[in-house]
């Protein structure tokens, strides 16, 4: 028998870094080591203890109650305020559109008013749940219009999203406006705030002029916030606040229709692990809100560091100014975004790219998060001598034949062996010696191609990708 966790180093020291502040996109480090001592812990004992059913488990339904509890402090929710623990920003937007849809069993073909900002997971909702996404260019600054948003309302609208902020341009909607076009037709509205929900309340705090977002605005009748993101948090858990406990009920699903336990669910999941539930509760009674407030200080200091370091490159230009911890940087001709992105994440800073869309040009996403704070100086150097690099290396530049090739292409037409070509054409996908996955380290002509793909084509190649990535490895156990 070997050490599984011997292995278990070896594979994960593959990883990107989840501590050191230099990840900004996935992870979010508070830099406290004793958050993830504490964190680490309460996973690890409660990582077989099942929340399916609170009362077997009464510890868990009492940790979820106090989470709650805590997130209604922070987004103005009134006596009458409820909320459910999910695993993640998907699973809560997925939870909100399904509740909003069967709320309107009279609505026979249910859409949803959708700003073009919006996070995908409305777009995966859509999906699933045969709601038809009603998208609505933004407007200036790349937040949403209300106006035109209001315009799109109709009979069948069974919900209306704002994000609070968006995560491609980190800028807040106009909640109030959203939100009061939103009830001026009795359609529920919810407002995304995933990624800004546990540091815009400290922002306020903290003297940052916010856009009203939370449910002191009037006709938001729901929030999703993501503890595994701004409340550092393990992964696996997110919050789904509604204004009154009526507006939940249509989420709960129940079935005495077999012959075992009643199912009695108030999320997608049935078993449910104790252990991201016990992880987020011991890090927020650990941190607390004069923690979160010092933690939200230090992340927002971070990003007005990263923003005068971006601002110091001629080459280079905010997307928008943040209105939080999330900041977008698109470049000049002289400097190639996606090289850009491989030259900093070859100095230790993991940035993510952002492909063209619309009229947006191709840009980079940063998460900033408070345990960035201490290298804020690294980060400057490491962005002056990566834009050095990528204006010296020039553009990537994608063979006329092959874009002509991508553009002429309906990816609904391609075979498997199509894909097989395409994809090793692009270098997506390498050999796999012996097991062991072969990943390509520079990006820039990968995401180069991608970027002159249609949507659909982007879409159908990267189904092509995991699909091949996720392949059986057989013979290693033991
Ligand atoms: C992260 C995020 C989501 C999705 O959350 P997951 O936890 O990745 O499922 C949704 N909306 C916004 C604004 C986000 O930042």
């Amino acid at each position: 028998m070997s050490d599984p966790m011997q292995r278990l180093a070896a594979l994960q020291a593959r990883d990107l870094p989840v501590h050191g502040g230099r990840t900004l996109a996935y992870v979010y480090d508070s830099g406290e080591p004793e958050v993830d001592r504490v964190a680490r812990q309460a996973v690890a004992a409660y990582a077989a203890s099942n929340a399916l059913d609170p009362t077997a488990f009464p510890s868990l339904l009492q940790m979820e109650n106090e989470l709650v509890g805590f997130a209604c402090g922070l987004l103005d929710a009134p006596e009458s305020a409820v909320g459910t623990v999910t695993s993640g920003g998907t699973e809560s937007i997925l939870l909100a559109v399904q509740g909003a849809r069967d709320s309107r069993p009279d609505v026979v073909r249910p859409r949803m008013v959708v700003p073009t900002t919006a996070h995908a997971a409305f777009h995966k909702a859509a999906h699933y749940f045969g709601v038809e996404a009603v998208l609505v260019p933004a407007g200036p600054g790349h937040r949403a219009d209300a106006r035109a948003m209001a315009e799109a309302i109709g009979d069948d609208t069974v919900l209306v999203v704002a994000s609070a902020p968006s995560y491609a341009h980190g800028v807040v909607d106009p909640v109030t406006e959203i939100a009061a076009a939103a009830a001026a037709r009795g359609v529920r509205c919810h407002v995304d705030a995933c990624i800004g929900g546990w540091v815009l309340p400290y922002a306020a705090r903290l003297g940052r002029a916010v856009a009203p977002w939370t449910f002191a605005v009037d006709g938001v009748t729901s929030i999703s916030v993501d503890t595994h993101k701004y409340a550092y948090a393990p992964k696996g858990t997110s919050l789904l606040l509604h204004r009154d406990a009526p507006l939940r009920r249509p989420q709960y699903f129940a079935s005495a229709a077999w012959p075992g336990y009643t199912m009695l669910n108030a999320t997608t999941q049935s078993t449910r692990s104790g252990g991201p539930v016990a992880g987020t509760w011991a890090v927020v009674q650990h941190l607390g809100d004069e923690g979160y407030l010092a933690l939200a200080d230090r992340a927002l200091s971070a990003v007005d560091a990263i923003v005068a370091s971006i601002e110091a490159q001629p080459a280079l230009r905010l997307v928008a100014d943040p209105d939080s911890t999330l900041v977008a940087l698109a470049t000049d001709d002289s400097c190639d975004p996606f090289t850009l992105t491989d030259e900093l994440v070859s100095r230790g800073w993991y940035v993510q790219p952002q492909l063209s869309h619309g009229d947006d040009d191709a840009s980079i996403h940063l998460s900033v998060s408070a345990g960035t704070l201490a290298h804020v100086a690294d980060f400057a150097g490491a962005l002056s001598a990566s834009v050095a690099a990528a204006r010296e290396a020039g553009p990537v530049t994608v063979d006329a034949g092959v874009v002509a090739f991508i553009e002429a292409l309906d990816p609904s037409s391609l075979g498997d062996d199509d894909f097989d070509g395409l994809l090793a054409a692009s270098g997506l996908v390498g050999g796999s010696a012996a097991g062991e996955l072969e990943l390509p380290v520079r990006m820039a002509e990968v995401n180069a191609m991608l970027d002159v793909a249609s949507p659909s084509m982007r879409e159908a190649l990267l189904v092509a990708f995991l699909d091949r990535l996720q392949r059986p490895v057989r013979g290693v156990g033991g």
